[in-house]
């Protein structure tokens, strides 16, 4: 990942138009099925603006949050995740679960590790 968004989420959807890595969804086809998610797989930070578009286009403080970055040292938290339906993996038919093992991400490497582990909102 990644950003992850919380059970703070009022599902406005403001963000999803926002991401330009089309990494949101609404709850419709979210694996918690009750607020919007994020697809870790493809978020990439928005490494290159300066502040994340969900981040910027959000009314709710909080609902936005760190999560670890998507890059094969943590590949076994996102395996677990999925496996407990935190998140839903990307099953490509060819290269099967789009881990980072297949596909890193992007990731803002000035934010500290802490920050990301203990979900921390983010803040700009
Ligand atoms: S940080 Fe950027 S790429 Fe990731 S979900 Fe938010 S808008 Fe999309
Ligand atoms: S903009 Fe914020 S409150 Fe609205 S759906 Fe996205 S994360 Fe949820």
């Amino acid at each position: 990942m990644a950003v992850i968004i919380t059970d703070l989420c009022i599902n406005c959807e403001a963000c999803i138009d926002e991401c330009p890595a089309t990494a949101i969804v609404g709850v419709d086809f979210s694996p918690n099925g009750e607020y919007t998610y994020v697809k870790p797989e493809k978020c990439i930070e928005c490494v290159d603006c300066s502040v994340p578009k969900c981040f910027d286009a959000c009314p709710t403080e909080g609902a936005i949050a760190w999560d670890l970055a998507y890059t094969l040292e943590n590949e076994p938290h996102f395996l677990a995740g999925n496996d407990t339906g935190r998140y839903k993996i990307r099953e490509h038919k060819v290269k099967g679960l789009m881990l980072p093992s297949v596909k890193e991400q992007p990731f803002r490497e000035s934010i500290a590790k802490d920050l990301r582990k203990s979900n921390q909102p983010l803040e700009f």
